[in-house]
């Protein structure tokens, strides 16, 4: 019998091995974009069509490719990232193994441009399952533009092994978010069938994050920073007040590159512990930064299972890095870094047996009247020194600590803060006046928030969101509520049926001037859902012409009016650190959606004038 084992042509070879690199779609967004990274990109610009299984089209402005570079590219194992085993050991870009390009041309229709700032022309070269069918001079920009159309073509059983259009958009853009987050400095788009999912601004790492997630994460976010010699750790982590009860944002990022490790995520759990109820996920995002050395990308061809030499020892480090940052920043404000940065954040009363109150200590001994005696305690840091009298005034209450600066707290460093905090007694703080104002001490003196137009500015907010988010979450009624109109308000209600269905009502028409509330909007605690809808378009009709504001901002600013809390309610101590929280976790806390004042601010020197000192 004749030998029998032979070597199986490259374009099987590349077929087999893109089995593992190219499991799907966001395979190749994950592996194009990289290449994007590596290249030195500082735009990336992603087209889909049909979730990826049309079209994937990803353009850079990176270094782009000579003609010679552009072919070899798509050969197996061809790489200009490493030359020699022992480059595996100091990895720093995305890509070393040589296999993407190679893989992606076996299973798809390619077509690659790409031109280097020193070129007069550019390469365009088209490959079919891995057969060159074209390669000619093109003009084109700097940079590279790589369109991969019918994935999977040849191989039938993966493309029927796709999922739902839907559910591969899903795994696009989670790669997205998993390379945007930790490279903020670079811009990325991202269309799907020519609609805008992603239009990422170069920023920082938190205003990423907050333009993935939406804003209300932001107040939410704690940072941690630990520097170690054998692991650098930054990022943020969400207060547990606002764990999720669905998974939350888990994000583990090594030199910049994703990846999972559950002993590690147990670190950041265990960080929790007692802080959470067993059913909630807090949110992270934590960067390590480390020696290429000490860890191992090449376990598994997808790169997000890393190896880590002293494992044991990082885990530690995250541990405590995400302790401290949550014992620190537990009970301070959350602060918005898109308020001016002018405005003084009210004291938050702490959440009882979380952390241990600050010592009050009271010195007997110390009487404020006698002017020439120095204090036999001291002082943090005078508000302003050389004004004797303020020193004096602010002495007088140093024994129950009610004005304290940020940086003479025991937890003080919340960032980025152009705010300040107090501290001081738990529950004692903030009082609510005639059921109408929210009293609060502040750095420069004494705050006053109007309870109904700041719930307003919140609701408003929420609404806002609500309707430019895609996913609209509703509350279905148990029993639907049937409301019955006058013509007139039938006919108002008709024309901005379309913008409450966007905020996640449910309603419709049922005869005559006759609706059927099936559902109310998910952010609202609503009860009498039809005695909303009536106040609604009761604010609506009354807001004045404003022909600026489109109808939907209308809307959710009639339904901010009709739903927030009015005056006259009595609210619990937690209720109003609520207010407070949400409050100031808004873009404009200090003005109603219809532009009026939210708050004020009598200033120290006022009350002092008036007490004549
Ligand atoms: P790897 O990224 O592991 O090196 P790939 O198959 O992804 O392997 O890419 C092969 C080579 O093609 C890269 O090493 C790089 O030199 C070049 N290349 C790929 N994409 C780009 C791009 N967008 N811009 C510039 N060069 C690229
Ligand atoms: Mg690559």
């Amino acid at each position: 019998m004749s030998d029998i084992i032979q070597l199986l042509p490259d374009s099987v070879a590349n077929q087999i091995a893109a089995g593992e690199v190219i499991q799907r779609p966001a395979s190749v967004v994950k592996e194009m974009v990289e290449n994007a990274l590596d290249a030195g990109a500082g735009e990336v610009t992603i087209h889909i069509k049909d979730a990826g299984k049309t079209l994937i089209q990803i353009t850079d402005n990176g270094c782009g490719m000579s003609p010679t570079d552009a072919r070899m590219a798509f050969e197996r194992h061809a790489t200009s990232k490493i030359s020699s085993a022992n480059d595996l050991f100091c990895i720093r870009t995305m890509g070393f193994r040589g296999e993407a390009l190679a893989s992606v041309a076996a299973i798809a229709d390619v077509e690659l441009r790409t031109k280097r700032v020193e070129d007069e022309v550019g390469t365009l070269i088209h490959i079919v399952g891995s057969e060159v069918k074209t390669q000619e001079p093109v003009a084109c920009a700097n940079g590279t533009t790589i369109s991969v159309k019918n994935l999977f073509y040849n191989v039938p059983a993966r493309r029927k092994f796709l999922k739902a259009n839907t559910t591969e958009l899903k795994h696009i853009i989670s790669e997205i978010q998993r390379v945007a987050l930790p490279n903020p400095e670079i811009r990325f788009a991202l269309f799907h069938n020519n609609s805008s999912l992603y239009d990422l601004a170069k920023s920082n790492f938190r205003r990423r994050i907050v333009d993935i997630f939406g804003k209300s994460i932001n107040q939410s976010l704690v940072p941690v920073e630990e520097k170690t010699s054998l692991v650098t750790i930054s990022g943020y982590v969400g207060q547990p007040k606002f764990a999720r009860k669905t998974m939350a944002e888990q994000f583990f990022f090594v030199n910049k590159r994703y990846m999972r490790h559950p002993w590690f995520h147990k670190a950041v759990m265990q960080a929790y512990e007692k802080l959470l109820p067993s059913d909630a996920f807090p949110s992270y995002f934590l960067f390590l930064e480390i020696n290429p050395a000490a860890i191992d990308i090449n376990v598994h061809p997808t790169k997000t299972e890393i190896k880590f030499e002293d494992d044991r020892a990082i885990w530690q480090v995250i541990f405590a890095a995400v302790r401290e940052s949550l014992g620190k920043h537990n009970v301070v404000p959350s602060i918005d870094f898109d308020q001016s940065g002018n405005i003084d954040i009210p004291v938050r009363s702490k959440e009882p047996g979380e952390i241990q109150y600050p010592e009050i200590k009271v010195n007997p001994d110390y009487n404020p009247f006698e002017t020439e005696k120095t204090p036999s305690f001291k002082l943090p840091k005078p508000a302003k020194p050389g004004k004797s009298n303020l020193n004096r005034w602010e002495d007088l209450y140093q024994g129950t600590q009610l004005i304290l600066k940020p940086e003479d707290l025991p937890f003080s460093s919340v960032e980025p803060s152009p705010a300040t905090s107090s501290e001081g007694l738990p529950g004692k703080k903030i009082l609510q006046l005639k059921q109408k104002y929210i009293l609060s001490p502040v750095k420069s003196g004494l705050m006053v928030i109007d309870q109904k137009r700041a719930h307003e500015r919140i609701l408003f907010e929420r609404f806002m969101e609500v309707l430019q988010s895609e996913s609209v979450a509703s509350q279905q009624q148990l029993f639907p509520q049937t409301l019955e109109l006058d013509a007139g308000d039938a006919e108002l209600l008709k024309n901005i049926l379309d913008d409450l269905l966007a905020l996640g009502f449910d309603i419709r028409e049922f005869g005559k001037n006759t609706f059927i509330i099936n559902g109310t909007p998910g952010v609202l605690d609503v009860s009498s859902p039809e005695i909303i809808v009536e106040k609604l378009l009761e604010e609506y009709k009354n807001s004045p012409v404003n022909a600026k504001a489109k109808v939907k901002e209308q809307v959710a600013i009639s339904l901010a009016k009709a739903s927030a809390l009015n005056y006259g309610t009595e609210l619990k101590q937690e209720e109003i650190d609520h207010l407070i929280d949400n409050l100031f976790a808004c873009t404009t806390p200090n003005y109603s959606p219809e532009g009026k004042k939210v708050l004020t601010i009598i200033p120290l020197e006022e009350i002092e004038k008036s007490f004549n000192k």
